[in-house]
């Protein structure tokens, strides 16, 4: 089957709401190619090597978490933007990505996606920017130790966390946000967490976790963000009753 590129934006707009953020990046329709889809593919990050293993695979539409244009980039079309573009454009290919709209969707995001994946049940919001959610925080109906969630969050990204060890052996709050989210450490330690996961690291994040006295798990930008795209392409495959294909480029950061 087959969808206008067209109807299959607009109902993804419904959907996500990009309108409602203030996003470091256009969220929607990035790169238009043919008007008919037939199959979509979707990946964490808009890179040369997606762009080719889609191609190769078919698609239309490539949708992804990070696409292009991002705030402050250099607007000049040159380099491995000008490839990026130029593949997705010899081919005829579109390209859709959602950032903050893709994090915060109360169930395809990135965040819902991600807790579900670790058996959590979220019971508030870590917090809110510009009156959207940012992460979730969820209680556990009992309490379990800091190695088991370790071991949890390792089985299920297929990947080592790094796990900075600042609190007690036992936790019951766990706060979660996905990909560069480790300053939020801090609306984490306030809302009462014993736990703090989130995809990348910096330097004073370790400092935070021990001075707060919570444990910090950096379980891997790209690992943490694989779930809220392949949830949307998944949705949209049903939906429009088109064929989706979601390929993992892995990244160790
Ligand atoms: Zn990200």
């Amino acid at each position: 089957m087959a969808i206008e590129l067209k109807k299959m934006l607009a109902e993804i707009n419904k959907a996500l709401r990009p309108e409602l953020f203030s996003d470091y990046c256009p969220n929607g329709l990035q790169v238009e190619g043919k008007a008919v889809v037939k199959h979509l593919v979707s990946g964490v990050t808009a890179s040369q090597r997606l762009l080719d293993a889609a191609i190769e695979q078919g698609a239309d539409v490539i949708i992804v978490h990070h696409g292009y244009f991002w705030r402050g980039e250099d607007a000049a079309i040159t380099g491995l933007k000008r490839r990026r573009l130029k593949t997705l454009l010899d081919a005829d290919v579109s390209l859709l990505a959602y950032h903050l709209p893709l994090d915060a969707h109360s169930e395809l995001g990135n965040n819902i996606q991600l807790a579900q994946l670790l058996g959590l049940t979220p019971t508030g919001e870590l917090m809110r920017q510009n009156n959207q959610v940012m992460g979730l925080v969820c209680d556990l109906s009992e309490q379990i130790s800091a190695q088991t969630l370790k071991q949890r969050i390792a089985l299920a990204l297929n990947r080592q966390p790094l796990h900075i060890e600042g609190g007690e052996s036992l936790v019951s709050r766990v706060a979660l946000c996905t990909g560069a989210a480790q300053q939020y450490i801090e609306q984490a330690a306030a809302a009462g967490a014993d736990v703090y996961i989130s995809g990348e690291i910096s330097e004073q994040t370790v400092h935070s976790a021990l001075e707060h006295g919570l444990h910090y798990f950096a379980a891997g930008h790209h690992a943490t963000e694989r779930y809220g795209v392949k949830a949307l392409g998944d949705w949209a495959a049903q939906r429009f009753n088109i064929q989706h294909t979601f390929i993992d480029i892995d990244n160790p950061a």
